[in-house]
């Protein structure tokens, strides 16, 4: 097969955040969309995983909404769009003046793409409201939060490029690249290892990362098997012993001294937090060997620059965004930071979920992460858009769906699945019941949509263009081949038709998606610099602020976003998960993605390839906890928590520790989020998916 077909248009991987080009080309027949390679693709340069090879698959599925429906006593019938589009404005309008613009919630999706989330949060704040988030919520809200406040941009601070010719050590906490974003770990990661580098993984499961990094000289990867949750007393072990040497040996290069004197401030902080810290304790409580630690901190500390790549295992817990400043505080004191291959990078999860944010399809920002209250921003936008947006942070996605029913009364969800991508399942569906309308525009029935008043027929990824922005801050254009049913509408087209007839043509009705760009790169300083052809095939890395700026493949060089422009240290304490083995619920139940699905599986689950490796959900349990059961490996297992049970396949193995079970959010009947518990960080809002009380025990059928 050629690698640059004739007629074969360049797009992206509509999967994870890690950006991988690939082409698309229009077979035979309407629907018949072949995968092409794209052999010199800017960030996988040909390379593929499984998810990114099977992306077509489900382009013409036989699941696919073709038809507006409406539903009425209970039932689904199929509509005219123009019966959809009255009902949807007439509803929102009955809202707002019955309950005010609070009275409805607006759901963004980081599978669709920057001017389609643009709008939508457009289309919330015309409506009058903030109450408009998307799924970083529910994976790095807490990091964004630490980054912005203490570094200044809620973003990979580096690049994927920059960190494999530079980084001497990758500290990989709670991120497991070799499952979720395979091209980045067998691209960059992988090749840096060959070439020399150490890894070090932080996580309470042994994973495909694990595997990937089988170093014969062993000392070049460490993989400390931390209990969940115990993420602040392994990192203050880190930075204790990185304080306690450079004291015992001022000159060894421990810290940076320089780096912390002209760049930080808050390292008295650190050290005050620190004074009394027992090291012996907080290994014990992380489930380390103590010497484990201090020989990774010593790698780290020790290394010319060293990378740190945070994930889910970070950011899903009540204290996510302490976390992350504990990783900030590592990277700060040892200088790795405003350099190559250095950095705090979050891996982020879909392919446009950094971009989706950047576009400010978020409660407390505006494009390019202006505050909402922050005045002078918020009237610059106002300037632009003609209409004055609400000066007070709306509601987080998880706040609005626990408002259901309550203040919230009405919901716009496109292409979002909250009843299983949200915590505690059972108890989202009954909430979305008590709402008095919804509407959901997506290309499949989801779990969601099944409970809507209105649903919207959308097209794919690989049926229009626009502009998506991956983990690294490269935003690349996508661009899509013909409509496979006559009667289905991209989302733009919906978001435009909807807000003109709510509002008017003038603020809502767009030339093209590149009209959409333009007048995006107005109101956000960070974009303002592209242009919509200016992105061609190689895509800019953010910021850009003036026309020409070539992007920024690292950040911070001379100085840090922040009021002072110093980078922030603050140390923090170890603050448990908020539900903890007892009695009732013994183990610890932790969650997270497989390479082959891809979240709650609206995509991945109706593709065959995909399908075919893993067709069901299934839970890891430690060989002592099976045998402590009486579970055999392949045993159906019934798996329990305080908010409802999944019954699933149990999988005996020392991957996971004792005491501690492992399971998925994908498959719809068995997902994780049937368990998990919805308390949330107090700053970030994000759920806590990586620690919940559970009990297990062998099916019994009946
Ligand atoms: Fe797609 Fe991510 Fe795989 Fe690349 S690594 S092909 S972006 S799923």
């Amino acid at each position: 097969m050629s690698s640059e077909g004739d007629d074969a248009v360049k797009t992206i991987c509509p999967y994870c955040g890690v950006g991988c080009g690939i082409q698309i080309q229009q077979g035979e027949d309407l629907g018949d969309v072949n995968f092409r390679p794209w052999g010199d693709a800017p960030v996988n340069e040909g390379r593929i995983c499984i998810k990114g090879g099977a992306a077509t698959q489900v382009i013409d599925h036989e699941d696919r909404l073709t038809e507006p429906l409406i539903k009425e006593d209970g039932e689904f019938r199929e509509a005219t769009w123009e019966e959809a589009y009255d009902r949807i404005v007439s509803e929102m309008e009955r809202i707002r003046e019955e309950h005010g613009p609070d009275g409805m919630g607006f759901y963004g999706s980081s599978k669709t793409m920057n001017e389609e989330n643009y709008l939508l949060q457009k289309l919330a704040r015309r409506y009058g409201t903030n109450n408009v988030d998307n799924c970083t919520r529910m994976c790095h809200a807490s990091t964004v939060w630490a980054l912005r406040t203490s570094l200044g941009a809620g973003a990979m601070t580096n690049s994927m490029e920059d960190l494999e010719e530079a980084a001497d050590v990758f500290w990989i906490q709670g991120a497991n690249p070799g499952e979720q974003h395979p091209i980045a770990n067998s691209q960059y990661f992988r090749q840096a290892v060959l070439e020399g580098a150490t890894v070090i993984q932080v996580d309470p499961h042994a994973n495909k990362t694990t595997r990937s990094f089988d170093i014969e000289e062993t000392d070049r990867h460490m993989h400390l098997q931390l209990n969940p949750g115990a993420d602040i007393p392994l990192l203050n072990v880190v930075l204790k012993t990185i304080l306690e040497r450079h004291e015992a040996e001022p000159d060894a290069g421990w810290i940076d001294e320089d780096f912390i004197e002209e760049r930080t401030e808050g390292f008295e902080h650190l050290k005050e937090t620190l004074a009394d810290f027992d090291k012996e304790e907080a290994a014990e409580e992380a489930g380390v060997p103590l010497e484990d630690i201090e020989l990774a901190a010593e790698k780290y500390a020790m290394a010319n620059n060293a990378a740190i790549f945070t994930g889910m295992g970070m950011s899903q817990h009540t204290c996510g965004v302490d976390n992350v400043q504990n990783e900030i505080n590592l990277a700060l004191i040892t200088g790795n930071l405003g350099k190559p291959g250095t950095g705090v990078n979050p891996l982020r999860g879909q392919n446009n979920v950094q971009g989706t944010s950047d576009v400010g399809a978020m409660p407390n920002v505006l494009p390019g992460y202006q505050l909402v209250d922050d005045d002078e921003a918020r009237e610059s936008v106002e300037e632009v858009w003609g209409f004055e947006v609400p000066d007070e942070p709306g509601l987080t996605n998880v706040e609005i769906s626990h408002e259901a029913g309550h203040s919230v009364h009405g919901l716009y969800v496109m292409g979002e699945n909250p009843v299983m991508s949200e915590p505690d399942g059972n108890e989202v569906e009954e909430r979305l019941k008590s709402l008095e309308f919804m509407v959901a525009q997506d290309i499949f029935m989801t779990e969601t949509a099944e409970f809507a008043d209105v649903v919207l027929p959308a097209t794919t990824w690989a049926e229009r263009g626009g502009t998506v922005t991956n983990t690294d801050r490269r935003v690349q254009r996508m661009r899509g081949v013909e409509k496979v049913h006559e009667n289905t509408k991209h989302d733009l087209e919906i978001l435009m038709e909807v807000g003109s007839r709510l509002f008017s043509e003038d603020e809502f009705r767009f030339e093209d998606v590149e009209a959409v760009f333009e007048e995006l790169r107005e109101v956000c300083p960070i974009y303002h610099g592209m242009t919509y052809d200016g992105l061609g095939e190689e895509g800019l890395h953010w910021p850009c602020y003036e026309e020409g700026d070539e992007g920024d493949q690292f950040l911070y060089e001379d100085s840090f976003d922040t009021e002072s422009g110093l980078g922030q240290i603050e140390g923090v304490r170890h603050q448990p998960p908020a539900e903890v083995p007892d009695e009732e619920y013994p183990l610890i139940l932790t969650t997270a993605r497989l390479e082959e699905h891809y979240n709650t599986g609206t995509m991945s689950r109706r593709s065959p390839t995909l399908s075919r490796q893993h067709p069901e959900n299934f839970v890891d349990v430690h060989p002592n906890d099976a045998e402590s059961y009486g579970i055999e490996d392949g045993d159906m297992v019934t798996l329990r928590s305080r908010r409802g049970e999944i019954e699933v396949k149990a999988q005996v193995t020392e991957d996971i520790k004792e005491g501690v079970v492992w399971t998925t959010p994908h498959f719809a009947a068995a997902s994780a989020n049937r368990l998990t518990n919805d308390v949330l960080d107090d700053r970030a809002k994000i759920p806590e998916y990586k620690a919940a009380a559970a009990d297990i025990a062998v099916t019994v059928s009946d």
